[in-house]
C-alpha cells in the first residue's frame, strides 16, 4: 500500500481529523508540517502564536513518536516543500481545507492535495440562501447553519500504521527560534498548555462551567468563557468536539449561547472566504477615507496599557502578559483605539496579531472591523463604547485590580474613572502622572471628534 502524508496545518491534532483518518484507512502515515513564512506574507504567525506553535509541535511529535511515526518538520515555502516530500515517499497528501486566503496557495502549489473537512462546523460555500446566495449577515447565516446542526460527532485517533521516514530530513524544533529569547517576554504565558491533551483538559473544565456561561461570558473579573481558543485557532481541539462536549454536557437549549459564539468562528471563515483581504480592507468603502490620524505615541501608549483609562490599560496589560483577552475587553480596548484616539484599525490589528496566542486571521479582522464599524455584518461607527460605562456595567474593578494594580487600593466606586476619585485617590496615596497616568483623551471631547470625522466621511 502506497505511503499516505498527512500534511498538518494549524489542526494540530490526532482525534476528528479527518485528513488523518483517510491517510490511515489507505496506507502506512507520514505525518508532515511545515513554518511558511513566506505564503501569509505579513500575515505569517506572529510572537505569541510562535510560542505556542513550538509547545504544540513538541506535544504532538511527543504522541507520533509514542506510536512509533516520526513528525517531519520543514521551514519554508510550503507548497513546494509538500510536494517535494510526498515525491520522495511517493505519497498521496491528505490535508484539511483551511480557509485564510494563504492556505489556498499552499495547496495550489502543493500539486495533488486531497482536502478534507474538519476546521468548521461546516464548509463556508454550503450555508447558502434559499437563491442560491452566501450570506454576510451573521443572524440570517446562523439560523442556516443551525438546520446543518449539530456536527457530525468526533471522531476517535484513528488506528495508525506510522510510515517508516527515516530517510527523509528533518528540521531540529528547537532550532527553528519560535521561543523569544533575550526578552523572554512568556513568564505570563504558564497559565497555557498548548498541545491536544490540554485542550482536551480545557474543554473538560469549561464543560463542569458552562451552565453559568450566559451569566458570566461578558464579565471580564470571572473566569466565565471557555478560555479555548487558542487549542481552536492551532486545531488541538475540533470545533465539532467543542459543540458536542458541551451540548452534552449541559444540553443543547442551555448551551446555545456558547455554541453561537462557536458560530462566530465560522461566520469569520465564511467572511475571509468571501473577502480574502478582510484582514487589509474595510468591507465599507467609505473607510477608505476615513481621516485616522497617525499619532505613534497614542499608539504606544495603547499598545501598553498606559492610556489613564483603567479598563483599557488593563485588558492591554492582560494581553502583553498572557497572550490573551477577555472578549468584552477586545470590543473596549479596539473601539477605544479606533474611536477615541482616532488611529487607523490595522494597527490595532496587527498588535493584536502578534501579541495573541489565539490569533486568528478571520475571526482577528472581523472583530476589528465589526469595531470599526467598516466590515459588512458591523456594529455602526456612531455607536461609541463610553469605557468608564463599560467597566462598570461589566463589574471589572476587581479585573482592573488584577492588572493595574497602581489602583488596586482605590475602592470599586472609583476605580473605572480615576481622575473623578477625589478624596479616595488621595486616600489610596496615588497621584495621577506619577503613579499612573493621565486620562490621554477626554471621553466628551474624543466622541465629539470621532463623530465629526465620520461625518465627514460620511457626507463625502
Ligand atoms: C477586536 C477583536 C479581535 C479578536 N481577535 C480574535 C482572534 O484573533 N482569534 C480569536 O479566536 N478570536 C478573536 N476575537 C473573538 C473573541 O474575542 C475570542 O474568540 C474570545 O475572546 C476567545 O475567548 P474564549 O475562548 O474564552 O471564548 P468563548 O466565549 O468561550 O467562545 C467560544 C469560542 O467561540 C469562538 N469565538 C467566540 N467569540 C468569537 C468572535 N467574536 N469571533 C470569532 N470567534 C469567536 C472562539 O473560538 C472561542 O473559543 C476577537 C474579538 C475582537 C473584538
Amino acid at each position: 500500500m502506497a505511503t499516505q502524508l498527512a500534511w498538518f496545518r494549524n489542526d494540530l491534532r490526532l482525534a476528528d481529523h479527518a485528513a488523518l483518518i483517510a491517510a490511515a484507512a489507505r496506507g502506512p502515515v507520514a505525518a508532515l508540517f511545515v513554518l511558511d513564512d513566506e505564503t501569509p506574507g505579513a500575515w505569517r504567525v506572529g510572537a505569541a502564536q510562535r510560542w505556542w506553535l513550538h509547545h504544540s509541535l513538541a506535544r504532538l511529535g511527543r504522541s507520533i513518536a509514542e506510536g512509533g511515526g516520526r513528525l517531519i518538520l520543514r521551514r519554508g515555502r510550503a507548497g513546494p516543500i509538500v510536494r517535494a516530500v510526498a515525491a520522495e515517499l511517493g505519497a498521496d497528501v491528505h490535508a484539511l481545507l483551511h480557509h485564510e486566503p494563504w492556505a489556498a496557495v499552499q495547496v495550489a502549489e502543493a500539486g495533488a492535495v486531497i482536502p478534507h473537512l474538519g476546521v468548521t462546523l461546516a464548509p463556508p460555500e454550503s450555508v447558502l440562501s434559499g437563491t442560491g446566495g452566501r450570506y454576510r449577515i451573521f443572524t440570517p447565516w446562523w439560523k442556516k447553519l443551525l438546520e446543518q446542526m449539530p456536527p457530525p460527532r468526533p471522531r476517535p485517533v484513528p488506528d495508525l500504521r506510522w510510515a517508516d521516514v527515516g530517510s527523509i530530513a528533518s528540521d531540529d524544533l528547537s532550532q527553528w527560534g519560535l521561543l523569544p529569547t533575550a526578552p523572554d517576554w512568556s513568564g505570563g504565558f504558564s497559565q497555557w498548555q498548548p498541545g491536544e491533551a490540554g485542550a482536551a483538559a480545557r474543554l473538560a473544565d469549561f464543560a463542569r462551567r458552562a451552565a453559568r456561561y450566559e451569566t458570566a461570558r461578558n464579565l471580564p473579573s470571572v473566569e466565565g468563557t471557555s478560555r479555548l481558543s487558542p487549542h481552536l485557532a492551532l486545531g488541538e481541539v475540533s470545533p465539532n468536539t467543542a459543540w458536542h462536549v458541551i451540548a452534552d454536557a449541559v444540553g443543547e437549549t442551555v448551551a446555545e449561547p456558547y455554541l453561537r459564539e462557536l458560530g462566530w468562528r465560522d461566520f469569520a471563515a465564511n467572511i475571509i472566504d468571501q473577502f480574502p483581504d478582510h484582514g487589509d480592507a474595510p468591507n465599507r468603502e467609505a473607510f477608505n477615507r476615513f481621516p485616522f490620524i497617525d499619532d505613534p505615541v497614542g499608539l504606544t501608549a495603547w499598545q501598553h496599557g498606559q492610556t489613564g483609562y483603567p479598563i483599557v490599560d488593563a485588558g492591554m496589560r492582560q494581553l502583553w502578559t498572557t497572550g490573551w483577552m477577555h472578549n468584552r475587553v477586545r470590543m473596549i480596548t479596539a473601539s477605544f483605539l479606533v474611536k477615541h484616539q482616532l488611529i487607523d484599525w490595522r494597527h490595532g490589528e496587527r498588535w493584536f496579531w502578534d501579541c495573541l496566542v489565539d490569533a486568528d486571521y478571520g475571526s482577528n479582522a472581523q472583530g476589528w472591523q465589526w469595531v470599526m464599524g467598516s466590515g459588512v455584518d458591523s456594529s455602526p461607527f456612531n455607536r461609541i463604547f463610553a469605557p468608564v460605562g463599560q467597566s462598570a456595567k461589566f463589574d471589572a474593578a476587581a479585573y482592573i485590580r488584577r492588572w493595574v494594580p497602581e489602583l488596586a487600593q482605590l475602592p470599586d466606586d472609583a476605580i473605572h474613572a480615576p481622575w473623578e476619585a477625589g478624596v479616595a485617590l488621595i486616600r489610596a496615596g496615588v497621584k495621577l502622572g506619577r503613579d499612573y497616568p493621565q486620562p490621554i483623551v477626554n471621553h466628551e471631547a474624543a466622541r465629539a471628534r470621532a463623530l465629526a470625522a465620520w461625518a465627514q466621511v460620511k457626507n463625502a
